[in-house]
């Protein structure tokens, strides 16, 4: 996966928050000790383990409290590392990465999990989120970091190979093979959400009642704060007008943001980003600054927080409409007006005077 630079800025809008709330410091107390990475401090009977590392090209804090916290964080550095690897579009020694120079191969269980989750919401938003857009994110250069607006003919040449009815995929024995030459697996929409998820299962394992971790300004909390209260998460503004948007108090969430406003080019006056609507080969245009969605699944969360954005504006309220009881969600529209829908009606604090809430419909 490749993810851009100004990733290191996003993190830091979001960390502002999250690590202010946790009440911490840049420096160190005499309490604590380094241990590698990993940061170990020891508050009575509390354990206190905090890791920063860089993977799938990001800034990443995994920060855990119990007193098998230091385990759990190491387990799940180890994870990451793992799942980098193992994901990675463009790598030449990871499964997927494999899958796609051969055009085909075998799937391990994570592998086979994602790909499953990604067909399924494939389906779910009627095409709007599609892991096979690979050939398209190279040809505008949102890999290399050559960015240019591809000639039609070549985006038209290269549509044929997005076709997810072109994969064939025998989910008993996890052997995959594309129909067509060229074709290509990228699960960067979805992968980072994964990878939280697989985390709180880490925690769970290790008896961490509290936790969170934070993947390039994708959050995902396990619990509550040590002291009961719940963790605040900073919204970022797209715009990147404000430091951010409003706070979200949450527990045992996922809360994980689309924008166009990571990977973002210009040619000609006009900007172009790195969320491809499968339908024209070329950059959303909905009507959406950012899409973030809460809910506990950290994977439908990061491939919601994508299809939606590509759906727009009005296709986002409807998919709501449908599926209130899945997800909340968070909608900045073009215009700076942000739209929440009523579940975080009470967990949403902002400064901003253009907030509305969605209601549903039929109650
Ligand atoms: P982030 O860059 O913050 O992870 P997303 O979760 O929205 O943002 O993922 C964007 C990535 O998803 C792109 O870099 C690309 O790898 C992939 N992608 C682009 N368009 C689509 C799409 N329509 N469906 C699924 N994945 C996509
Ligand atoms: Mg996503």
């Amino acid at each position: 996966m490749k993810y851009g630079k100004n990733r290191w800025i996003s993190y830091l809008w979001i960390a502002g928050i999250v690590i202010g709330s946790l009440g911490l410091s840049g420096c160190k107390s005499s309490s604590q000790k380094e241990e590698g990475s990993i940061v170990v401090e020891n508050k009575g009977k509390k354990t206190k383990a905090e890791a920063s590392i860089f993977a799938m090209d990001t800034f990443m804090t995994i920060t855990a409290y119990g007193t098998q916290a230091e385990e759990a964080v190491q387990e799940a550095q180890h994870e990451i590392e793992y799942l980098d690897q193992l994901l990675s579009a463009g790598s030449s020694d990871g499964e997927v990465g494999e899958i796609n120079q051969n055009g085909f191969g075998s799937c391990s269980q994570d592998t086979a999990y994602l790909l499953e989750r990604s067909f399924e919401l494939h389906e779910k938003t009627d095409g709007a989120f599609n892991v096979m857009m690979y050939p398209l994110m190279e040809k505008w250069g949102f890999i290399s970091g050559d960015y240019k607006v591809p000639p039609q003919e070549a985006i038209d040449r290269l549509l044929p190979l997005t076709d997810i009815s072109k994969v064939s995929y025998d989910s008993k024995e996890g052997k995959i093979q594309f129909l067509e030459k060229g074709m290509k697996i990228d699960f960067g929409g979805i992968a980072k959400g994964y990878t939280s998820s697989c985390i709180m299962d880490i925690f769970e394992q290790y008896n961490i009642s509290s936790g969170i971790v934070n993947l390039g300004g994708n959050v995902q909390v396990k619990g509550k704060k040590t002291d009961g209260s719940d963790w605040r998460v900073g919204i970022r503004d797209p715009k990147g007008e404000k430091e951010y948007l409003g706070i979200l108090s949450v527990s045992d969430k996922a809360v994980i943001t689309s924008g166009g406003y990571e990977r973002v080019f210009e040619e000609n006056g006009v900007k172009y980003h790195h969320i491809l609507d499968p339908k024209t080969g070329k950059p959303a245009q909905g009507g959406l600054d950012s899409v973030t969605i809460v809910c506990e699944d950290g994977t439908l969360a990061d491939g919601l927080s994508t299809s939606l954005f590509v759906m727009g504006f009005e296709e986002a309220q409807n998919y709501w409409m449908d599926h209130s009881n899945e997800f909340d969600m968070i909608l900045v529209a073009n215009d700076g007006t942000i739209y929440v829908t009523e579940g975080l009606e009470d967990k949403f604090e902002s400064q901003m005077t253009k907030v509305h809430i969605i209601r549903q419909k039929n109650k």
